[in-house]
């Protein structure tokens, strides 16, 4: 019985609200080689990445504190802002 392995689940911080979650409940953003900007349902995609709660507040905190342009070092463009909204619509 001692011997059974506790699985670790990945943890990520949100860029909104500041608090650590467990990946799987947040979502992805990822700013990929070529320095496009798009939402990443899998979480697999290369390249520089932020991560955000499912939760409105936290995308509309990201947003005006610059913190998803700081974190993905790249302007963000309002029709990104859109599509995160409607993932994280889907999710509420
Ligand atoms: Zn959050």
């Amino acid at each position: 019985m001692s011997t059974m392995k506790e699985k670790k689940l990945p943890q990520r911080r949100c860029i909104g609200c500041g608090e650590t979650k467990l990946k799987r409940d947040l979502i992805r953003v990822v700013r990929d080689p070529g320095g496009v900007v798009s939402v990443d349902p899998t979480g697999k995609k290369s390249g520089r990445g932020a991560y955000l709660c499912k939760n409105p507040a936290c995308l509309k905190r990201a947003h005006k504190t610059r913190q998803l342009a700081r974190n993905l070092d790249c302007p963000i463009p309002d029709d990104l802002i859109e599509t995160l909204s409607e993932a994280i619509a889907q999710h509420e």
